[in-house]
C-alpha cells in the first residue's frame, strides 16, 4: 500500500498536488512532494525566467557553469524520476472547486485537472491565480493597464497563503531572483505541502514534519532495525490528546515505520545509486564531448600500461 492510499482529505481530486511551472522552483517542489508519494502533476509552458539566462554560472554543483537547456532538462529529469507527471500545458485559470474540496485547474487547451493542493511556481505571471485569491493578493502596477501582479509578500515563508491548500513558491519576495534560491524555496514549499498532507492523514503536529533523508544502514544501532523500537518511539511521541481510532493509528504508525526503514541503504545500494546517478548525467552530456573524453582516458591508460 502506498502512502497515497491512506489519503483522506484528498479524496475526489485527481491529483494530490498540481504544480504550475516546471522551472527551478516547480521541479524542486515536485521532487519533494512526489518522493513522499503525493500524486504530483507539473504543468509547464509559457514565459520562463530560466530560459532567458545566457548560461548559469552560480548554481552550486556546476563549477564551470551549466547551459540553460542542460539545467532545465536535468531539473525535469529529476522531477520525473521522483514520480511527477510533467505536461507541457499553459495554465490559464486556477479556482476553488465548486463541487468539492481542492482546486480546479484550466489550461489553454481546455483541459481541466483537479487537485487537493496547488503550488504556483511561475516567476512571471500569477493572473491565473486570481479566481482563487482575494483582490488583496495583487498589487496594482503603474502602466500595466490597471492590471495587478501577484504581491510577492502575500505568501508566507513556506509559500502558504490565506487560501488553504494554495501555495506560492514563485514569485516570491526574496527568493525568485537567483535560480538556486528559487530551487531552495520550491523545496521548502514542497516540504510544507508534505507536512500539511501528513496532518490531514492524521499524524499529530509532532510527527507531521517529514525529512527526506537517506541514511547508511552501516553503523545503525541494531535496535533501530527492529519495528518494535520504532513502535515504542512513535507511541512516546504521539500526544495523548491527539485521538484517531485504533485501526487508523496502527495504519499510520506502521506506514511511518515502513518509511523510516526504507530510508536506510546498504553499502551495495549506495554504490549502485552513485553509479546510476553518474550514468544518468552521462546521458545528458554532449556525445561528442563524452567520446572525446573517453578517447583521452583510453590514451592515458595505454600510456600508463606501456610505462609499467
Ligand atoms: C536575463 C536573465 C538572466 C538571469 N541570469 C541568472 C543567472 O545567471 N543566475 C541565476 O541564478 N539566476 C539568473 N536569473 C534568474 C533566474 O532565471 C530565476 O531566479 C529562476 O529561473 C526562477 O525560477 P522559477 O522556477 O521561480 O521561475 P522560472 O524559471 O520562470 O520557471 C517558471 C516555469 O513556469 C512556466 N510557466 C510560466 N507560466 C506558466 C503557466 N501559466 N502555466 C504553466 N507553466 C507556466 C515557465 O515556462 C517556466 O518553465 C536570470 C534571469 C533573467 C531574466
Amino acid at each position: 500500500m502506498s502512502d497515497h492510499d491512506l489519503s483522506h482529505s484528498e479524496e475526489g481530486a485527481e491529483h494530490d498536488v498540481v504544480v504550475v511551472g516546471g522551472g527551478p522552483a516547480g521541479c524542486s517542489a515536485g521532487v519533494f512532494t512526489a518522493r513522499y508519494g503525493l500524486d504530483t502533476l507539473v504543468l509547464d509552458r509559457g514565459r520562463s525566467s530560466l530560459g532567458q539566462c545566457a548560461v548559469v554560472e552560480n548554481y552550486p554543483g556546476f563549477p564551470d557553469g551549466i547551459g540553460v537547456e542542460t539545467l532545465s532538462t536535468l531539473l525535469e529529469d529529476h522531477a520525473a524520476e521522483a514520480g511527477c507527471e510533467i505536461t507541457p500545458e499553459l495554465v490559464e485559470r486556477v479556482d476553488r472547486r465548486p463541487d468539492g474540496p481542492g482546486f480546479l485547474v484550466e489550461t489553454a487547451t481546455g483541459t481541466t485537472h483537479t487537485a487537493a493542493r496547488i503550488i504556483a511556481a511561475t516567476r512571471y505571471g500569477g493572473e491565473y491565480l486570481r479566481p482563487a485569491l482575494e483582490d488583496d493578493a495583487f498589487e496594482t502596477l503603474d502602466g500595466n493597464d490597471g492590471r495587478g501582479r501577484l504581491d510577492r509578500s502575500y505568501p508566507d515563508r513556506d509559500g502558504a497563503t490565506p487560501v488553504e491548500g494554495l501555495y506560492v513558491a514563485s514569485p516570491s519576495k526574496a527568493a525568485d531572483r537567483q535560480a538556486i534560491v528559487a530551487a531552495g524555496r520550491g523545496a521548502r514549499v514542497g516540504i510544507a505541502v508534505v507536512e500539511a498532507a501528513r496532518r490531514d492523514r492524521g499524524y499529530p503536529p509532532a510527527l507531521a514534519a517529514s525529512y527526506d533523508w537517506v541514511r547508511p544502514e552501516e553503523g545503525r544501532a541494531e535496535e533501530w532495525g527492529e519495528r518494535e523500537t520504532w513502535r515504542a518511539s512513535i507511541a512516546e511521541r504521539w500526544p495523548d490528546d491527539h485521538t484517531v481510532d485504533r485501526r487508523r493509528y496502527v495504519e499510520l504508525r506502521e506506514r511511518e515505520i515502513d518509511r523510516r526503514l526504507a530510508a536506510y541503504r546498504s553499502a551495495e545500494e549506495i554504490e549502485s545509486t552513485a553509479q546510476r546517478g553518474q550514468r544518468r548525467l552521462l546521458d545528458r552530456l554532449d556525445e561528442d564531448l563524452v567520446l572525446e573524453r573517453a578517447a583521452e582516458i583510453a590514451a592515458d591508460r595505454d600510456a600508463v600500461e606501456v610505462s609499467t
